[in-house]
C-alpha cells in the first residue's frame, strides 16, 4: 500500500521575473509601485511537479495546498494556483512586512502541522530575496530529510527519490517521506491556466489567516541598511579584427 501524499506548496508574490527592479528614491529596497507582480518562477516549478505526480500516479496525492505569506494581494497568486489544479489554499496575511526566511519556515511549520502535510515542495529560491534558505530551516525546524534542487522527483510507496544537478553530473537520493524537496529550474516546464479554470478557481477555497493565528511572532532580526544599483558599466568598443583585439587587450594589461 502506497503512503497518500498530501503536498504543501509554498508560494511567494514577487516582482515578475521580465521586470528590471529598480531602486525605491530612499534606498531602502526595490520600487513596488505600478510593478507587475507574479508567482515566483521556482514556486511554479513546485506547484507543477505536485500536479505531475497527481497525474502520473493515479490514487497517490490526496491533496495539493498551496500556501503564501504575503500581502493581501498574494490572493491573485493563490487563485493562479487553484486554477492550475491546487485543492485548497491559505493566505497567510502579513501586510506589507518583509517576512524573513526563519519565520517564513516557522509559519510554514504550523501549516505542515494543520494540513498533516507529509511532503512539502518548495522553489530553491525567491526570485526577490535570492535567499535560498526555506526549505532547508523548514527541514531543520521538522527534522525531515530534505532533497534540494531537484532535476527530477519520483515517488514510490513511501519513498521518494530525487535527482540534484551537481557539477559535472548528477547526484541521486532517497529518503522516506515525511520530506522536504526544493525545485531547480530544469524539473519541469510549468502550465498556464486555462480561462474556464481561471473561472472555476473563483469558487475553491482560500482560507485567510494572520501569522499570529498561528502563534508565530514576524518581528525581523535583520535590518536592510541599503540597496544600491551596480555600478554602470563603461561603454564597450568594437574591433575589426584579432590583432586590433590583442593590441586594445595589451594596452589594457589584460594579457
Ligand atoms: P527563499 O528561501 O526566500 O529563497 O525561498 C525559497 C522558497 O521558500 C520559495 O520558492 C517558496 O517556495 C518558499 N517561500 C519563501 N518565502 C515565502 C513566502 N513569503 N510565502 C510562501 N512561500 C515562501
Amino acid at each position: 500500500m502506497s503512503t497518500k501524499l498530501k503536498i504543501l506548496v509554498p508560494v511567494k508574490r514577487v516582482i515578475d521575473f521580465a521586470i528590471k527592479p529598480r531602486i525605491n528614491k530612499a534606498g531602502t529596497g526595490v520600487e513596488k509601485k505600478g510593478v507587475k507582480f507574479s508567482i515566483n518562477p521556482f514556486c511554479d516549478i513546485a506547484l507543477e511537479e505536485s500536479l505531475k505526480l497527481r497525474e502520473a500516479n493515479k490514487g497517490l496525492v490526496e491533496k495539493i495546498h498551496a500556501v503564501s505569506i504575503g500581502p493581501t494581494k498574494a490572493q491573485d497568486i493563490l487563485r493562479t494556483a487553484l486554477a492550475k489544479g491546487a485543492d485548497t489554499t491559505t493566505l497567510v496575511d502579513v501586510g506589507e512586512e518583509e517576512v524573513e526566511p526563519l519565520n517564513v519556515a516557522k509559519i510554514l511549520q504550523k501549516v505542515v502541522e494543520k494540513e498533516q502535510s507529509n511532503l512539502v515542495i518548495l522553489g530553491k529560491q525567491s526570485i526577490d530575496d535570492d535567499a535560498n534558505q526555506t526549505g532547508q530551516i523548514l527541514a531543520g525546524l521538522l527534522n525531515w530529510p530534505q532533497a534540494t534542487n531537484a532535476s527530477k522527483v519520483e515517488v514510490s510507496g513511501d519513498e521518494v527519490s530525487v535527482t540534484r544537478e551537481v557539477d559535472g553530473g548528477a547526484d541521486t537520493l532517497k529518503a522516506k517521506l515525511p520530506m522536504i524537496v526544493t525545485t531547480d529550474l530544469r524539473l519541469n516546464e510549468p502550465r498556464y491556466a486555462s480561462l474556464p479554470n481561471i473561472m472555476k478557481a473563483k469558487k475553491k477555497p482560500l482560507e485567510k489567516l494572520k501569522a499570529s493565528d498561528l502563534g508565530v511572532e514576524i518581528a525581523s532580526r535583520l535590518e536592510t541598511l541599503k540597496v544600491e544599483e551596480p555600478p554602470a558599466r563603461a561603454p564597450g568598443v568594437k574591433v575589426e579584427n584579432v590583432d586590433e583585439l590583442v593590441a586594445k587587450l595589451r594596452d589594457a594589461k589584460a594579457i
